[in-house]
């Protein structure tokens, strides 16, 4: 599979460094309310790229964190009246819940920022040690960029932009900041009277860690020094993952991640999701509408994960046509193919390779999907075997996108009825009219009617 990489600019074939499992790190939400169907956009991308590898028979080992303690999750519990632990739980339940119903494989390992300070405070001291951070008076702890001549190498950030004059006085204290404030950034933050109850002790002081550092130490704990693929959604390349890259290779040395995937952004109607144009969507929304989680992962995996996608409700509606499209596609394949099994192997995919091989070229899910109906409209004639063979195919690569369709019931429609159907079927896709003709007054002396769509066709009791 080859899939684009964010560093080095280029498309590179994944494989695993330790010739067996795909290890693999994913920033997680920020508990602090509900995640938006932006953030899913990134959550379902990656799940497809695991989905993908596992269906090429890769194994993964898959870590997404929880960010359960930062700037916002601090002043919202505080805000809510509700411990810290208390109030980031219930966004999480909140968080998992949405996960499922969008079909999201649960990661192996789900690390959370509190469980992991002790960590963290050993990654800082480490950094100190060797020169790469330094601990102002106030008690707070920043890493030194000029220490680090690759600083800003993700971004592609140039030297002009890196302002290291600003470095002493302009600290970036904050957890979040653009390409403009490039500066120190903090590691440790001293206690400050509205972080309330939460604090940890350290070396420096009661305080609590700068966002950047959790990712570092828990791939440290859990993937080691070097691992295959970070990935994100495009804000976090600056500065969350050049933070990262900068902590980590200079606390642990290794090449930290191989490769870099990045989720480009989801607009909705056009510009920015944000509450007051009142068009932040969060899943409960939609499912209020009337629409189903199915139809918006549809929706999500419908565009190119280097391309923006705009959301909007009519897509929704289109998802659900689609679906059921695709669902009376296989339950044909299934009535055609009657009691036949087969067992393909893991290279075959019969008329729905060109989806597969899609996938295999730097994730291209839309192009994937508009595989699996020429591939229905390609199969709908096949019988027996061929239809198994078929079916078998349309199911993987759509487990690979991790949909589910909705319940097509399957007609019992008998074999031969089914297979005079198909013949026809192809008879007119020959152009062969007198037997098609011929054809469809057999199945009429039958008690059937076959109705002819555009694409496709069905079959019913007369
Ligand atoms: P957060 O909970 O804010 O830390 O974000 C969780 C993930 O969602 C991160 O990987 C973000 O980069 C990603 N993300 C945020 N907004 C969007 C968006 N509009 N489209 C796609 N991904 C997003
Ligand atoms: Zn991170």
């Amino acid at each position: 599979m080859r899939l684009f990489d964010t560093l080095t600019r280029t498309d590179k074939q994944l494989a695993p460094i330790d010739g067996k499992t795909y290890r693999f790190y994913c920033c997680g939400p920020t508990v602090y309310g509900p995640a938006h169907i932006g953030n899913f956009r990134t959550f379902v991308l990656q799940d497809v790229l695991r989905r993908t590898l596992e269906t090429s028979g890769i194994p993964t080992l898959h870590v997404r964190n929880i960010t359960d303690v930062d700037d916002k999750t601090i002043r919202d519990s505080r805000a809510a009246g509700q411990s810290l632990s208390e109030f980031t739980r219930g966004w999480t339940e909140k968080f998992h819940a949405d996960c499922a119903k969008l079909g999201l494989l649960e990661p192996h390992i789900e690390p959370s920022a509190v469980e992991h300070i002790p960590q963290q405070v050993a990654m800082i001291e480490a950094l100190l040690k060797k020169g790469h951070a330094y601990a102002s008076h106030d008690g707070s702890v920043y890493f030194k960029i000029s220490s680090f001549a690759d600083y800003g190498k993700l971004s592609h950030l140039d030297t002009r932009e890196l302002d290291l004059g600003k470095t002493q006085n302009e600290r970036a204290n904050a957890d979040e900041y653009g390409k403009d404030n490039v500066s120190d950034f903090v590691l440790w933050k001293v206690r400050r009277p509205e972080d309330g109850d939460n604090f940890w002790p350290s070396p420096w002081g009661e305080g609590r860690p700068g966002w950047h550092l959790e990712c570092s130490a828990m791939i440290k704990e859990y993937l080691g020094d070097t691992f295959d693929l970070h990935s994100g959604g495009v804000d976090l390349i600056f500065p969350h993952h050049d933070n990262e890259l900068a902590q980590s290779a200079c606390s642990c040395g290794g090449d930290f991640a191989k490769h870099w995937f990045h989720i480009t952004h989801l607009l909705v109607d056009g510009g920015k999701m944000s509450k007051s144009l009142g068009n932040l969507y969060t899943l409960a929304d939609l499912e209020a509408k009337g629409y189903t989680a199915m139809e918006v992962r549809y929706v999500l995996i419908g565009g190119h994960y280097r391309k923006q996608l705009n959301f909007t409700l009519d897509s929704l509606g289109a998802a659900h046509e689609a679906l059921t499209k695709l669902a009376k596609g296989a339950a044909k394949l299934a009535d055609n193919m009657g009691s036949e099994e087969v067992f393909l192997d893991v290279a075959d995919f019969g008329p729905f390779r060109p989806a597969w091989d899609s996938l295999m070229a730097d994730l291209n899910t839309p192009a994937a999907i508009g595989h699996l109906f020429t591939g229905l409209k390609h199969s709908s004639h096949l019988l027996g075997k061929e239809a198994a063979a078929a079916l078998a195919g349309f199911n993987r690569v759509l487990r690979a996108l991790g949909l589910s369709l909705p319940e097509e019931k399957s007609t019992d429609i008998p074999a031969d009825i089914a297979k005079l159907a198909a013949k026809r079927w192809q008879a007119r896709i020959d152009n062969d009219w007198a037997a098609s003709d011929a054809l469809r007054d057999e199945l009429k002396a039958k008690g059937w009617v076959m109705k002819d769509g555009k694409e496709d066709y069905t079959i019913e009791p007369a």
